[in-house]
């Protein structure tokens, strides 16, 4: 089963010469973990962008679910998107951890007992669960970074996009955050496509996109990746 489907993807910004997208193609199947690394500048960012519909692509299309990605269904398709950013304390709202996850639940006028309920399984997810009266500035990076990762599965998506979302944490909050990914995959059969420098996290992954300027150089395993060095 195909979660995201990117076909002949090309996009140019505005002001500039060069596509920062050259006819990008590539499937992610459901319950997949797949990298995408490449030098700054190689349009994972943009790439990123376009997923979850911020920027329309210049040409080519984008499934999501089986959606075409479109303005009419940007709404639809972002509810099936889950998104951690770089920095951890950029994406708190609430002043407990509690508050921080319920935020999006309130948003889409969820019931409380089914908020409860939510919130509890997903800080469960994230092994977070000891943590849900503690202030989110208090916390440590990787712990930061899993409650972010807690108040996206918690609006129950199909599909959870990390961008760098492992760069700014130290050895050990990578660490944590990585085994959360991977048990998201391998347990809660989620489709996870991480934006990443880290090797660890390549090493984890179950495919690995390379991009440069602007195109995907090099597809395949993590260890079919590195014999390429
Ligand atoms: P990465 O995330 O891999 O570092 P980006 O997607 O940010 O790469 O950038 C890809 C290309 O698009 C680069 O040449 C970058 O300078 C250019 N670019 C990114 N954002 C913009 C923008 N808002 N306006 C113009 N050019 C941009
Ligand atoms: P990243 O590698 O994480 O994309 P960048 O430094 O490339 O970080 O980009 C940071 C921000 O600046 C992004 O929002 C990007 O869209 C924007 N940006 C990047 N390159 C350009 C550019 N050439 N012109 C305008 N905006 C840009």
């Amino acid at each position: 089963e195909v979660s995201v489907r990117v076909e002949d993807v090309s996009f140019q910004y505005a002001n500039e010469q060069t596509n920062a997208l050259q006819n990008v193609s590539f499937q992610v199947y459901k319950g997949e973990w797949v990298t995408i690394v490449g030098h700054n500048g190689s349009g994972k960012s943009t790439l990123a962008k376009l997923l979850i519909g911020l920027l329309p692509p210049t040409s080519g299309t984008i499934h999501v679910c089986g959606i075409p990605l479109n303005e009419e269904t940007v709404w639809d398709v972002r509810e099936r998107l889950g998104i951690v950013f770089q920095n951890p304390d950029n994406q708190f709202v609430g002043t407990t951890v509690q508050d921080d996850v319920a935020f999006g639940l309130e948003n889409r006028g969820i019931q409380k007992e089914e908020m409860k309920k939510r919130i509890n399984e997903a800080l469960k997810k994230v092994k977070m669960e000891d943590f849900i009266h503690h202030e989110p500035h208090r916390l440590s990076g990787g712990q930061k970074q899993r409650v972010a990762i807690a108040s996206a599965i918690a609006l129950q998506p199909n599909i959870i996009i990390l961008d760098e979302a492992t760069s700014m944490l130290d050895p050990s909050g990578k660490k944590e955050v990585l085994h959360v990914m991977q048990s998201l995959r391998r347990e809660h059969d989620m489709t996870v496509i991480s934006i990443t420098h880290d090797l660890n996290e390549v090493a984890k992954a179950d495919r690995v996109i390379v991009m440069n300027k602007g195109k995907i150089v090099l597809e395949g395993t993590p260890a079919h990746i590195f014999a390429y060095g």
